[in-house]
C-alpha cells in the first residue's frame, strides 16, 4: 500500500458574500478532486485545538498526527529543525526577525523585506559583539530564503524561558513595540537583547546603505516563537515505513526532519503563486516508487487568502487541481493499491485576510475499495457527509490503519 497526502494551505474558507455564499473551494472547478471525492469520502477535520492559534504550525502538525497540545514547544525549534541545528537538551530556539521602527511604533516585522546577505551581515555583528552577555552562550543563525526569518540559540538548562511570553512581531504593526515586549520573569535578558540589538545596528554600515537606498532600516531584532526540541515519536516507529515530505515551507520541512521524514526539494519551488506544481507531483510519485508514503504540502492558497483576492484564491485552488491532483492521479496508476488524502491545515479567509481555527475539508480515496462520496467537493458536501473529525491529529492514525485493513 501506497499513501499519499496533499495539502492546500489555507483552503478551507467561510462563505462569501460576492459568491452568493459559496466558499472559494465550492466555486472552483475542481474535476480532479472531484473525481477523488465522489470515487471516496469526504468529511470536516478540526486541525487546531482549542487555545492555539490557528497557524501553519499548529494545522500541519495536526495533519502530520502529533497532537499539539502534546507535542507542540514553538515555532522555533521546528525552524532549527529546517537548518540543520541540532539543539541540545539543555538549548531553546528563538524566532529572531529584523524588524523596521518609525519612532515607538514597529513599522515593518520584515525590515522592509531585508536581503539574506544584509542579514547574514548584522547577524555576525550580533555574534561578534552580543553572545557574550546574558545567562549562556547565544547564537545567531541566519534564516534561508529570506533576510528576515532568523534564529537566535542559547542555553536554558532550568527550562525557564519556555515561559517567557513573546509576540509575534507581524501581530503588533504599527502598534508601540514597547508594550509588546517579552514579558515575565525571565524577559530582562531577552528584552535587553534586543534594547542592544537596537544599538548596535543604529549605525550599522548595513543600515547606512540601506538610507541611501531609500529601504526600511532593520532596526532590532525581535524574538518568539520560542522552544526545546519536540520528541515525536517517528513514522518508522509509529507505523513501520519510510516516508518523506515536499514543502517550500521552513515550518513544515521542520515538523518533517522531526518526525523522521526526508524532505525532498523539488527544483523550481516557490511556495507562491508561480510555484512548479507539475514537478512536486512528478518528485512526489517517484518518492513513493522507494518509499511507502509521502506528503504534498502547497502554500499557494494561503497566500492568496492573505492577500484578500478571492479570483487568486479561486485560480490557486484550480492551478492545484488540474496540475497536482491532475498529475498524481495519471502517475498514480502505475500503483496497484494507493489511498489518498486530500486536506487543508488552516482556513486562510479571503474576506478577513486571516487564518481562522474553523473545521476544514479532507477527502479519502482508497484504490481497492472505491465509494460513493459528494460528486462536488466543498466545505457544504464534506460537511453533509457526516464524517467529523474532532481532534485533527487522529485523522492521519485512521487514514493510515484503514489502509492495512
Ligand atoms: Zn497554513
Amino acid at each position: 500500500m501506497k499513501y499519499i497526502v496533499v495539502i492546500l494551505d489555507g483552503m478551507g474558507d467561510e462563505p462569501v458574500g460576492s459568491l452568493g455564499g459559496q466558499t472559494p473551494l465550492e466555486a472552483a472547478a475542481t474535476p480532479e478532486m472531484d473525481y477523488y471525492s465522489s470515487h471516496g469520502m469526504a468529511g470536516l477535520s478540526c486541525n487546531i485545538p482549542k487555545g492555539f492559534t490557528p497557524g501553519t504550525d499548529i494545522g500541519c502538525m495536526s495533519i502530520f498526527g502529533y497532537d499539539p497540545a502534546v507535542y507542540f514547544t514553538g515555532r522555533g525549534p521546528l525552524e532549527a529543525a529546517e537548518h540543520g541545528i541540532k539543539l541540545e537538551a539543555n538549548e531553546i530556539a528563538f524566532r529572531c526577525n529584523l524588524v523596521t521602527l518609525e519612532g515607538d511604533l514597529l513599522e515593518d516585522f520584515s525590515a522592509d523585506h531585508i536581503s539574506l546577505g544584509e542579514a547574514r551581515n548584522l547577524l555576525e555583528s550580533l555574534n561578534e559583539k552580543l553572545t557574550a552577555k546574558g545567562p549562556a552562550k547565544i547564537c545567531f543563525y541566519p534564516g534561508h530564503g529570506t533576510g528576515y526569518r532568523n534564529l537566535m540559540v542559547c542555553q536554558d538548562p532550568a527550562h525557564d524561558m519556555d515561559r517567557i511570553v513573546c509576540t509575534p512581531p507581524h501581530d503588533v504593526m504599527g502598534q508601540a513595540y514597547q508594550n509588546f515586549f517579552p514579558k515575565g520573569p525571565e524577559a530582562k535578558f531577552l528584552i535587553d537583547l534586543m534594547e542592544e540589538s537596537r544599538e548596535l545596528f543604529k549605525n550599522h554600515p548595513v543600515n547606512k546603505k540601506r538610507l541611501l537606498d531609500g529601504k526600511g532600516q532593520a532596526s532590532m531584532i525581535w524574538c518568539w516563537g520560542q522552544g526545546h526540541s519536540p520528541a515525536f515519536p517517528s513514522y518508522f516507529k509509529r507505523y513501520g515505513f519510510h516516508g518523506a515530505v515536499i514543502t517550500a515551507v521552513d515550518l513544515v520541512k521542520g515538523i518533517a526532519i522531526h518526525a523522521g521524514l526526508d524532505v525532498i526539494r523539488v527544483p523550481g519551488v516557490t511556495g507562491y503563486f508561480d510555484t512548479n506544481y507539475i514537478g512536486k507531483a512528478e518528485y512526489a510519485v517517484n518518492a513513493l516508487r522507494s518509499r511507502d508514503f509521502v506528503i504534498v504540502h502547497i502554500e499557494s492558497p494561503d497566500e492568496a487568502g492573505h492577500i484578500g483576492n478571492l479570483k487568486l484564491k479561486i485560480k490557486a485552488i484550480e492551478d492545484v487541481d488540474r496540475l497536482v491532483i491532475g498529475t498524481l492521479r495519471k502517475s498514480l496508476s502505475e500503483f496497484k493499491d494507493y489511498r489518498l488524502m486530500i486536506v487543508s491545515d488552516h482556513q486562510t479567509c479571503v474576506e478577513s485576510r486571516t487564518h481562522a481555527a474553523g473545521p476544514v475539508p479532507f477527502l479519502i480515496y482508497d484504490r481497492r475499495k472505491e465509494q460513493k462520496g459528494p460528486k462536488k467537493f466543498s466545505e457544504k458536501t464534506a460537511g453533509l457527509s457526516g464524517r467529523f473529525i474532532e481532534k485533527g491529529y487522529e485523522l492521519m492514525d485512521a487514514f493510515i490503519k484503514e489502509g492495512t485493513k
